[in-house]
This record gives structure tokens, C-alpha cells and sequence, in this order.
């Protein structure tokens, strides 16, 4: 008797613990209350996975009772936590989304809400739903700002830094969703839904495509992109084209050249058919082209190719203009023109480079690097120890910072072919620098002008007083409105100033083709001639060194190609020899 006792406590023990379980199971499973607390002591001893079906039914039995879901809100994120621990990617989306369209979830934090969304976005992504997790991340890359998105930002700490590392965190897992070759494209949707799809993942492989590792993830987003608007808008049509641009290097990158090649290929049938055979736009894909061809070792075809191209410029700018840029470039004169339509080939390097510090430039970067030289270039007819690039620039920036008050400095001075390609190959992407070849800054004779530590802008006083008075020193606003002389949608640079010299820049001012300093420069014999003569055609007249031969061809569009005389704006001969008060538009 004695050994049973025990026996019978213990099995007394057990009656009382499986009733209580038994009743503790009834109290969770009708009582909303006690389905919380279970959730909730599950949640904190980190057994969320087996804590999202009391979750649910706390949420149900929360519901039935009457509560709405604005005072559901946090439960159901808490429970969409759990259901993404689980990997019930569909489920946990749902309820992110739900919990998101609530105002209690407008009133968080902006960190806080973003945080939701991040998780919103990854389970969307893994339940194979691309285009939720492509809007959410292509908004945050918006909200990051350019700086953060490049992975300069200033303080790591920031918001806009925030946002851009939980985008730059989900490169494997685009990769993963998508691949080049089998691009994804929403399975419904309308042509502006699919458009809207195609444009967030334009933005976001374009940040992937900066990013050392993220070269599958834009490859993947890039592609999808790509195909989207070929099928939406026709391959031809700019949108598709101006793709190339950027999923052409990464796949070069990737080692992918057959696919580059066939890009570009595609690319440059696409703008021969809209610009004809011997438009000099053809250039820049061929010269895309001609890298696939060197790296692949083909390089007849790289040869015939680059033949091809200066033929495009014999015929677009004239023989005789031709011959006259080709004399200045033995001499290496300061009034070349450089654009993607007269390139600088990559041993094109200036020998009279000079620290700007030297001479009293105010610079943004370390004072040795090569970024901070300028070409000690002189005017002709002037003393070149007065009269110089540098001088100038120093003289310059002195008069507008007294007049402005602003703080101004050299960003960059020169750059060389090196560079610009390293360079362009980071930031391709985001339009910010020229491509190899096409850059003023290889010549030494540009100057990229900060305000306040960043890039100047139309706004700022200092901007204003260069406007005013570059000229005066022998500078020109090199890439104004509306110009195409890079490549991309617009080039206009308001912080990038060109030296042409002081007589050079005042003919400019007088008597060239507003709005068109390239074309200026290209026909500059012909302007000097005509001031020499002193002959200026009046307001309305043909301006007879542009129409000697078309800069341009035709538009495809015959409604655009053809400008009755004095009709259009724009047009250099009207703009031509206003007086030198005129106001930039
Ligand atoms: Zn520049």
C-alpha cells in the first residue's frame, strides 16, 4: 500500500493537468482573450511559428466580437510576423497589406511603417508576386534620393540611407524571382499597370546595376523591363531603346557579351529604321558594338565598325567641316567640339595639365588627385600667363562668390578616358555621367562647379552671376536645355562649364547659334569669318554656317522635321544675334 500512494498522486495529478489543458484548450479556442495570451506568450518565448495559428484565431475571435480593424491592426501584423516566420508567404502578405491600409498603420513612424512594408514587399516576392515588391522598393529608392542610392550619403544613420539599404539587402532575392532569361511580366494588368511595372523595374535594376553584387538582380528586373515595353510600346520606340543602355553593361559585366551583342544589335536596327543609315545617332550603339566586338576578340568587325562611324561624321558634318575639326585636333586647340556626335578617342590625353589648387580654385576634393588639374590653356592672341584656363576659373568663381555670397568649388576638372569609363560604368545608370570619349572633362577644358557642396543649380544665385559673366573669362555653358550632345533623355548640365577662351566665348554671346554652343564650335571658322567680315545676318535670316550642311537629320516624324523658317523658337536663326542682354530662358 505504501509503494501506492505515489501511483495515485500522480495519476491524481495527471487527471487534474489533462483537465486543465482540456479546459485551457476550450478557453483558447472560444475566448479571444485567452487565444491572445497564448499567442502572446508564444510570440515572446520566440515560437512564433507555432504561435501564428492562435494569432489567427485570435484575430477571428476579435473580429466576431466587434473589433474593427483599425483596433486589429497591430495583432494582425504581429501575426503576419508569424506567418512570414512560417513561410506562408501569401498569407503573411495579405495581412501586412490589410494591416497597412489602416490608419493606425499611417500614423507610425516613417521607419516603422517602412519596416512593415520591407516585409510586405519579401513575401510578396517569395509568394511569386513581383510587382508589389517592385513598387514598395522602387518607392523607397525614391524617397533614399540619389545620394544614398549611390551609397553616399553622408550619414549612414539617415532615413534616405535607410530606405536605400533595405532595397540594396534584396538583391539575391530578385535574382532568385527572376531570371534574364525567362523575363517576368505580370500575369494581368492593364497597358498603364504593365507600363507602371516596367518603369519600377527600369529604376530598381538600375540601382542593382551600380552595386557590385547585384549585377543577376538588374540583369533579372532589367530584362523583364525590357521585354515588358518592347511588347507594350514596340522595340523601337525610346523607352525600349534607352534600356540598352543600361542592361547592355551588365550583361557585359556578367560576361553575357552574346546577349550584349544581340541588345545592341537590336538597338541599333531600332534607330536606323526611326533616324535612317547615316544618322550620326547610329554612333553610340555602334560604339557599344565595337567594345562587345574587342572583348570578344573580333576585331575586323570592331575596325569596320569604327570606319563606319567616322563615315557617319563625314557625312553629317561635312567634308570640309570634318577636315577643319580633324586640323584641330592635332592642335589640341581649346574650341574643339566634344559630344556623343564628336567623341575623343581613349589616348586623347592634354599635356599642360596644372593642380587648381595652384592657382586658387577652391576645391571639393583632395587638392592632388587628377580630378582637381585643369588644362593651363591660354588664349590665343593674349598672354598666357595672364590669360589661362585656371586664371580665369579662379577669377570667376572670385567675382561670383562676392556676389552671391555662396560657397563655390571645383567638383571636377579633369577626367581621363580611364576614368570617365570607370566612372560612367558605376553610374551609368543614373544618367549622371558621360560615357568614355563623349566628356569635356578628357580635354581638361571642363569644370563641374559645386554650390554649397553639391552640384550648382539653376536656382542658385551663383548660377545666375556664371550667366552672366562666364563669357567675360572665356567660358560657355556647355550642355544648356533641351540639348542632346550625351546621350539620354536630357543633357542639360547647369554646373558644367567649358573654357573656349575669352574672344571665342564673346563670338558665342554675339553672334552664335543660342542654345548651341557644339554646333557653334563645330562651324566656328565659318562665325570667325563672318565676324571678320562683320557681316551678321539680321533677326529672321538664315544663318548661313548652320545651313550649309544639316547638324541634324530629319526627326522620323515629318510633322517635326520640317520648320517653316522663323517659326520655331528654338531656332538658332532667329536667337541669332540678339543683343547680349538676353535672358537665358
Ligand atoms: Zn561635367
Amino acid at each position: 500500500m505504501a509503494l501506492r500512494s505515489p501511483i495515485y498522486l500522480a495519476g491524481a495529478f495527471l487527471f487534474l493537468a489533462v483537465g486543465f489543458a482540456a479546459y485551457f484548450n476550450v478557453a483558447v479556442r472560444v475566448d479571444p482573450a485567452a487565444a491572445q495570451a497564448r499567442f502572446d506568450w508564444l510570440v515572446a518565448h520566440d515560437a512564433e511559428k507555432r504561435a501564428a495559428r492562435h494569432g489567427e484565431r485570435a484575430l477571428r475571435l476579435r473580429a466576431e466580437a466587434g473589433e474593427t480593424p483599425e483596433e486589429l491592426a497591430r495583432l494582425t501584423l504581429e501575426v503576419a510576423d508569424a506567418q512570414l516566420a512560417r513561410g506562408k508567404f501569401d498569407r503573411a502578405a495579405t495581412l501586412y497589406r490589410a494591416a497597412l491600409a489602416t490608419n493606425a498603420a499611417r500614423s507610425m513612424t516613417k521607419r516603422g511603417r517602412a519596416r512593415y512594408e520591407d516585409k510586405l514587399a519579401k513575401a510578396s516576392l517569395h509568394a511569386g508576386d513581383v510587382e508589389t515588391a517592385v513598387a514598395i522598393y522602387a518607392t523607397f529608392l525614391e524617397l533614399a534620393g540619389d545620394d544614398a542610392a549611390r551609397g553616399e550619403s553622408e550619414d549612414p544613420k539617415a532615413l534616405s540611407a535607410f530606405y536605400a539599404e533595405h532595397v540594396g539587402e534584396t538583391n539575391g532575392l530578385f535574382a532568385e524571382a527572376i531570371n534574364y532569361a525567362r523575363p517576368y511580366e505580370p500575369a494581368e494588368g492593364s497597358r498603364e499597370t504593365r507600363l507602371a511595372a516596367a518603369k519600377n523595374m527600369s529604376s530598381l535594376g538600375a540601382f542593382f546595376a551600380m552595386r557590385e553584387d547585384g549585377a543577376y538582380a538588374a540583369a533579372g528586373l532589367l530584362a523583364s523591363a525590357y521585354s515588358i515595353r518592347a511588347r507594350q510600346l514596340g522595340a523601337d520606340h525610346p523607352d525600349t531603346v534607352q534600356l540598352t543602355l543600361v542592361l547592355g553593361p551588365v550583361f557585359t559585366t556578367m560576361g553575357r557579351l552574346d546577349d550584349a551583342e544581340q541588345l545592341y544589335l537590336d538597338a541599333f536596327h531600332a534607330q536606323e529604321d526611326i533616324k535612317g543609315a547615316n544618322s550620326p545617332d547610329l554612333s553610340l550603339y555602334i560604339k557599344l558594338l565595337t567594345g562587345v566586338y574587342e572583348k570578344q576578340g573580333r576585331l575586323t568587325e570592331a575596325q569596320a565598325l569604327q570606319e563606319h562611324m567616322r563615315r557617319l561624321f563625314r557625312d553629317a558634318f561635312g567634308a570640309q567641316r570634318y577636315a577643319a575639326n580633324r586640323e584641330r585636333d592635332r592642335r589640341e586647340d581649346i574650341n574643339r567640339p566634344v559630344s556623343q556626335y564628336f567623341l575623343l578617342d581613349g589616348a586623347y590625353a592634354p599635356g599642360d595639365l596644372v593642380s587648381a589648387a595652384e592657382y586658387s580654385i577652391p576645391t571639393a576634393k583632395s587638392p592632388n588627385i587628377d580630378e582637381m588639374k585643369l588644362r593651363l590653356a591660354g588664349d590665343p592672341h593674349a598672354d598666357p600667363r595672364e590669360a589661362n584656363m585656371p586664371v580665369r576659373l579662379a577669377q570667376l568663381i572670385s567675382l561670383c562668390r562676392s556676389e552671391s555670397g555662396e560657397r563655390i568649388s571645383l567638383r571636377s576638372g579633369y577626367r581621363s578616358y580611364g576614368t570617365q569609363e570607370v566612372l560612367f560604368d558605376r553610374n551609368r545608370t543614373r544618367g549622371t555621367v558621360t560615357p568614355p570619349g563623349m566628356s569635356e572633362h578628357q580635354t581638361g577644358l571642363a569644370a563641374d562647379i559645386n554650390v554649397n557642396d553639391r552640384f550648382m543649380r539653376q536656382s542658385d544665385k551663383s548660377f545666375q552671376c556664371f550667366e552672366e559673366n562666364a563669357y567675360r573669362f572665356g567660358f560657355i555653358l556647355s550642355y544648356p536645355p533641351e540639348n542632346d550632345y550625351l546621350p539620354g533623355e536630357d543633357s542639360y548640365e547647369p554646373w558644367h562649364w567649358r573654357y573656349v577662351g575669352v574672344s571665342t566665348a564673346h563670338l558665342y554671346r554675339e553672334a552664335g547659334p543660342y542654345h548651341k554652343p557644339q554646333e557653334f564650335l563645330a562651324a566656328l571658322p565659318c562665325y570667325e569669318e563672318r565676324a571678320a567680315s562683320g557681316v551678321f545676318p539680321a533677326i529672321g535670316e538664315e544663318d548661313i554656317c548652320l545651313s550649309a550642311k544639316p547638324l541634324r537629320t530629319a526627326a522620323a516624324n515629318p510633322d517635326e522635321a520640317v520648320q517653316p523658317d522663323g517659326e520655331n523658337p528654338d531656332s538658332a536663326r532667329i536667337l541669332n544675334n540678339i543683343p547680349a542682354t538676353r535672358q537665358p530662358r
